[in-house]
């Protein structure tokens, strides 16, 4: 069993035992255990959920994917059998399949993988395998979405739980973006002004829906990494008088500050309500307009956290991820995308202390990979990312033997009309420059 998995079983012990749990605190022992018991609940409940974790919180929308049942022997099968059936049916399938595992997966699935990466780095390391006939994504459903725009049509992009998605991806979804536009261009108009610049221009995260990265497409917009985001907001500066950015609040927001944006021009649009809760006035007045998402594992690290490391560890370096809001990443000594996390810790050339605001299984590895420092998780009341911890070894047995018999199931298909606006955007992210 990995770390991660006895970390949880021990920290939830205590929780239970000091009774945080009743405080609304959503680890759960539940999580080292199968994630079909979760894919068969929902199915009974006739519920989409997230599973437990760091974004069981949140409400899954009624369109999420559901995993159908895992067949038994999946099930039943220990550690070492689900080991050898993988490694069997990926030597028998050779160079005709291709593993995907992003930073965030954890241990007993991203020991199988051929690329380790953040989405956008997996999503062009599958554009160095075109020959391969199928992509096997242990990400999440808009990682998967992204690989499969980029691909060839042959290629199949396979995720190997149905029920990976990604919470924050979800709290943006393509008919309340298209109402929000309307709204805007209500009170914007259309027309550029003196300077050529038009009244407003979409911005999305790499963590969207494929459809959300075709609207972007469609009406001039782009897509951004928490790599790039800088680079893309002064792209969409240059073009409009304001972005509207979505789904992640506080990565536009930390990335608009940075620029120097006043936090009184970001005002945040939450899509339950008129004009996204603001006046018109504020809209007009605003240089990037905010949608009200967040992700629900760096929504959950503190200034408290920050401080009680700085207490406890003299001299640590404390790097947390653009998606934890803004506060922390203000109380941070940097921030940045997963890729910046380590590449700071591979250049430290003492023995360094460093406190880390991202994803569990991240760090972990990190820590593993380089013992000459102290790493370790902002967050004492560790959660991984439960959306993404969907993907067990037995569900990647399960993928992997059916396309050894010819079968390929859980295919991600995005439309072809949405696939050629949503490579627009991701092109003109491409060949965007500061
Ligand atoms: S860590 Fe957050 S943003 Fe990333 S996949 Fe999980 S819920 Fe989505």
């Amino acid at each position: 069993m990995s770390s991660v998995n006895t970390a949880i079983q021990l920290i939830t012990r205590e929780q239970a035992e000091k009774g945080s749990a009743a405080r609304g605190s959503t680890c759960s022992p539940a999580l080292a255990q199968g994630p079909w018991d979760y894919d068969l609940a929902e199915a009974l409940a006739g519920i989409p959920a997230y599973g437990p974790g760091a974004s069981s919180a949140d409400v899954a929308p009624a369109a999420t994917p559901r995993q159908r049942q895992l067949p038994e022997e999946y099930k039943l099968a220990t550690d070492a059998e689900l080991a050898e059936r993988i490694t069997a049916a990926k030597a028998a399938l050779g160079d005709r399949a291709v593993i995907l595992g992003h930073f965030y997966q954890r241990d007993e699935v991203i020991q199988y993988a051929d690329f380790v990466g953040d989405s956008f780095q997996l999503a062009n390391a599958a554009l160095t395998r075109p020959d391969a006939e199928a992509i096997i994504f242990c990400g999440v459903h808009f990682m998967a979405e992204t690989a499969d725009i980029l691909s060839r049509p042959e290629q199949a992009v396979i995720l190997p739980n149905l029920a990976a998605g990604c919470s924050m991806a979800d709290m943006a979804d393509a008919d309340s973006v298209a109402e929000c536009w309307e709204q805007l261009e209500e009170i914007f108009g259309t027309e550029p002004d003196a300077d050529g610049r038009v009244p407003v221009i979409p911005v999305t995260y790499m963590n969207s829906s494929a459809a959300l990265k075709a609207f972007c497409g469609e009406h001039g917009g782009i897509v951004c990494t928490s790599s790039n985001a800088r680079t893309v907001l002064e792209w969409a500066f240059q073009r409009a008088q304001r972005v509207l950015f979505f789904p992640d609040q506080h990565l536009g927001r930390n990335t608009a500050k940075a620029l120097g944006v006043p936090l009184e021009r970001m005002p945040l649009w939450n899509p339950r309500k008129d004009l996204g809760g603001n006046d018109e006035r504020a809209l007009q007045e605003s240089r990037v307009i905010l949608w009200h998402g967040f992700c629900s594992v760096h929504k959950r690290f503190s200034v408290a956290q920050i401080e009680q490391a700085r207490a406890e560890h003299p001299g640590v370096q404390v790097i947390v991820h653009p998606e934890c809001p803004m506060e922390v990443v203000d109380a941070a000594d940097s921030a940045g995308s997963t890729d910046f996390i380590k590449k700071a810790i591979a250049a430290a050339t003492e023995p360094t202390t460093f406190a880390i605001g991202t994803e569990i299984n991240m760090v972990n590895r990190l820590a593993a990979e380089y013992p000459q420092h102290t790493i370790f998780c902002l967050d004492p009341v560790i959660c991984p990312c439960s959306t993404m911890y969907r993907i067990h070894p037995g569900y990647l047995a399960w993928v992997l033997e059916e396309l050894v018999a010819g079968r390929v199931v859980n295919r991600i298909t995005v439309d072809d009309a949405v696939q050629s606006n949503a490579r627009t955007a991701l092109e003109r992210m491409l060949a965007a420059r500061p």
